[in-house]
């Protein structure tokens, strides 16, 4: 809630002044006005960006502050990696100011160059202990010939450009408003009434901004309709900044607006024919966060209310809140018609398999994985297959085995059909942050108990066994009573023998090695190059198809820091002491047309076929 006018008058305010201070040296200038400080006034930067689960580390691109008050210097005493303590008293107004260099082309921070500026709250905008809850102000200056201004900040006084001043009613708010700068383009459009803008910079000059715009409104269209009906979504207003770059995928979620990257060549253009898969995955990536707008933004779990700008803020309730997201990003192109059945099952075969592809999904739960997204997740590495599992796939598969379960059941009564949708509707009336005993309660209060066939007698229990659990989901049971036809395929030899391999200039290196592999049982290692295996040159990795004999142990030369080594590459034959947790086949979906008439009504409504 806003204060009223008069109570504003009496509060403290909170200024910022952000300009540019060298488009080349990429140096945004921030000069910070506390009308009413604290005596030895205390000040902080966030260590991570809310959303993207990894402490960056923000104050590192920060100057050295300095400050004023009365027209005169006062120290500033920097007291932890990313805090300061100015020795002003509180009987004046406080003005610091200080550089923030911005040259990191992700969502997460800042940018600035002679084409476009982006910058996050949590990257330039020093919080003011004591002072978090009040009104925040934001003046955008001094912006180069031709640049405009986009964001969802509240505007109060801006010009024709969008320079001027900007309002937030707290601290959060001010850092969950990402801001544009530059000479992009601008699309709008009206979803259920409401007015929606997307940016797009560094687009061709044939992208094609009125397919965009009419493809994003049906999925803006659709969601909001999901969530409320007839009745307004909880924003006025709804900003896109999409920045296309020659190669980049990303997207971070915020109350009113998301920051998203994509490559150009992903961009439809006019007059040429559309990139389908690539522009399919922009369009899953627009509904994954616009459907982040509720479910995370607001409907939010109870560790982060608040949020703990200082230190990683553990949850484990990730695979919910990516996860679900994740299976619903998908099933609103299914729903607005931008993608059929066939394409919508192609994508959910990726996501089992990219599942099947981790062996650690058999030592980790999602629910561990989601309370270390900080330090394994976030980290990648070439042991990351085998030391976590990923929260946005399971966590989505979690969510499409719950709906399939729920949409087994028969309803009872005149009661709707039970639906992981009526699950969602439910936690987002509890309006308040949720924990995982909400989300086995709203799974009761729409069904009941589970299916016979989930062996469990609660939600609860069931969640602990898919959610807590390292079993694999039942999701070829599932998915046939749902008439979709579930076909194993032999994978690559790389995938067989449990490696993922890359080629560069005829260069065959190892990636990964996964746990309990025929692989490992060789002794390959990540970063190995495979020479020649029996006698012959590898060089691609349609060689390992023509020499891979896995009936028999065959001789492998390989390149270890510069060191040849010669290995025996072990057949399936030879070791059976060890699980086989190479990836010997790819799951392919499709739609069962001779599945009888009870999968194929389930299969329908779920489809919506
Ligand atoms: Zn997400």
């Amino acid at each position: 809630m806003l204060p009223h006018n008069s109570e504003l008058r009496h509060r403290t305010m909170i200024n910022y002044r952000i300009e540019i201070a060298d488009l080349h040296a990429h140096l945004f200038k921030v000069t910070l006005t506390v009308a009413k400080p604290c005596a030895k006034q205390h000040l902080s930067l966030p260590v991570w960006i809310p959303g993207s689960y990894l402490v960056r580390e923000f104050a590192r691109h920060l100057s050295p502050l300095s400050a004023t008050q009365k027209e005169l210097a006062v120290p500033v005493h920097q007291v932890g990696k990313a805090a300061w303590e100015v020795d002003c008293s509180a009987d004046a107004p406080l003005t610091v100011s200080y550089e923030v260099y911005a040259f990191d082309t992700s969502v997460r921070a800042a940018f600035l160059d002679s084409r476009r500026g982006f910058f996050n709250g949590t990257s330039v905008f020093l919080c003011v202990s004591g002072h978090q809850h009040d009104e925040h102000k934001v003046r955008i200056h001094g912006l180069p010939k031709g640049w405009q201004v986009a964001t969802g900040l509240l505007p109060l006084k801006v010009t024709s450009t969008g320079a001027g001043d900007y309002s937030a009613p707290d601290y959060d708010a001010l850092v969950d408003h990402p801001v544009e700068l530059g000479p992009f383009w601008r699309g709008q459009f009206k979803a259920r009434g409401v007015p929606h803008e997307l940016i797009v910079s560094g687009a061709s000059a044939d992208f094609d901004g009125e397919r965009l715009l009419a493809d994003t409104r049906r999925i803006c269209e659709a969601q909001i309709m999901f969530w409320h009906g007839r009745r307004k979504p909880p924003f006025e207003r709804y900003v896109f900044l999409l920045n296309a770059v020659e190669d980049g995928y990303g997207g971070l979620e915020h109350r009113n607006s998301t920051a998203l990257i994509c490559a150009r060549k992903d961009l439809p253009r006019v007059g040429r024919a559309t990139p389908t898969d690539a522009y399919q995955t922009l369009q899953g990536l627009i509904s994954h966060e616009y459907f982040h707008t509720w479910n995370v933004k607001r409907i939010k779990p109870k560790e982060f209310a608040p949020y703990d700008y200082g230190q990683e803020n553990h949850t484990r309730l990730l695979w919910f809140f990516e996860g679900f997201t994740s299976y619903y990003d998908d099933q609103f192109l299914l729903r607005t018609g931008l993608i059929d059945a066939k394409a919508y099952l192609k994508l959910v075969s990726k996501t089992v398999n990219q599942v099947q592809a981790t062996p650690g999904r058999h030592r980790y739960s999602v629910a561990q994985a989601s309370f270390d997204a900080w330090t394994r997740y976030y980290r990648p590495d070439e042991n990351t297959a085998n030391a976590t599992v990923s929260y946005y796939t399971k966590g989505a598969l979690v969510a499409m085995a719950l709906d399939l379960s729920l949409r087994q059941l028969t309803p009872a009564n005149e009661a709707p059909q039970p639906t992981l949708d009526g699950v969602m509707k439910r936690l987002w009336q509890l309006d308040r942050p949720i924990d995982e005993d909400d989300i086995a309660q709203a799974l009761e209060a729409e069904a009941g108990q589970p299916p016979t066939a989930a062996g469990v007698w609660s939600w609860k229990d069931l969640l602990a066994e898919w959610v807590h659990g390292t079993r694999d989901l039942p999701l070829q049971a599932l998915l046939t009573a749902f008439g979709v036809r579930w076909t194993a395929k032999s994978g690559s030899p790389a995938q067989r023998l449990g490696m993922r391999i890359s080629e560069s200039s005829g260069a065959l290196k190892v990636q990964a090695v996964m746990r309990g592999s025929q692989a490992e049982l060789t002794g390959l290692s990540a970063g190995d190059e495979l020479i020649a295996l029996d006698g012959w040159r590898l060089r691609r990795p349609d060689d390992l198809v023509q020499w891979l004999d896995e009936k028999r142990d065959q001789p492998l030369l390989i390149c270890r820091d510069q060191h040849i080594m010669s290995l025996t590459l072990r057949s399936h034959a030879s070791d059976t002491a060890r699980p086989h947790a190479g990836v010997a086949e790819q799951v392919v979906l499709t739609v069962d047309d001779k599945a009888g008439t009870p999968a194929s009504t389930l299969r329908a409504a779920w489809l919506t076929l």
